[in-house]
């Protein structure tokens, strides 16, 4: 559970082009100090990863995974990883929905992306349709099970990352969702 040094703008220590060391210099345009090497005058912009992800609906109800990695091991999110370099982000979210949970899944919009200050991802999450007939098959080196959810019984308190929490929120509070079950109700959406 320990965790190990994290990659940052303060933690780079040596150019990943040709191996010097690397200072900080102020760099224009911007003027800001950026990590540059002493060796080949590489500048290490160092930005946020990107992760993509989906959540699937079917009937109403969202399909979540209890995640069998650290971090938060054990707690429940929605499918979704880090997109690969040169691919495609929608094309991420679809590839690592397969992976997942085995559901090869047509994307339904962008639900929304959510940033944190000092975080070092940014997270990128769409709707997504399960068909009906589709069978959700738990990848086993990575979700320990997967469930439907409808918004009042998703398990709020035992939900991976903010940015769960955030996603689930505004699918919750999307349009027509309650349309069929719960037209008055406000499932206590605040946060
Ligand atoms: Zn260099």
């Amino acid at each position: 559970m320990a965790p190990g040094p994290d990659l940052d703008p303060g933690t780079l220590r040596f150019c990943p082009l040709c191996g010097g060391g690397l200072e900080r210099r102020v760099v224009p345009p911007d003027d800001r100090e950026h990590p540059v090497c002493a060796g080949c005058s590489f500048v290490f912009y160092l930005h946020p990863k990107l992760v993509a992800g989906t959540v699937p609906v079917r009937g109403g109800r969202v399909l979540l995974t209890r995640r069998a990695i650290e971090p938060s091991r054990g707690l429940w999110t929605f499918p979704g990883g880090y997109v690969d370099w040169g691919e495609d982000v929608r094309e991420a979210a679809r590839r690592e929905t397969r992976e997942e949970v085995g559901l090869d899944l047509d994307l339904d919009g962008l639900l929304g992306v959510y940033s944190y200050r000092g975080a070092p991802v940014v997270i990128v999450v769409f709707r997504a349709r399960v068909p009906e007939g589709a069978e959700a098959v738990a990848n086993a080196s990575e979700v320990l099970e997967t469930a439907y959810f409808h918004p009042d019984e998703i398990p709020w308190e035992e939900l991976a990352f903010p940015s769960t929490r955030e996603a689930l929120l505004d699918w919750s509070a999307g349009p027509g969702l309650r349309a069929g079950r719960d037209p008055a109700g406000d499932g206590g959406a605040g946060v």
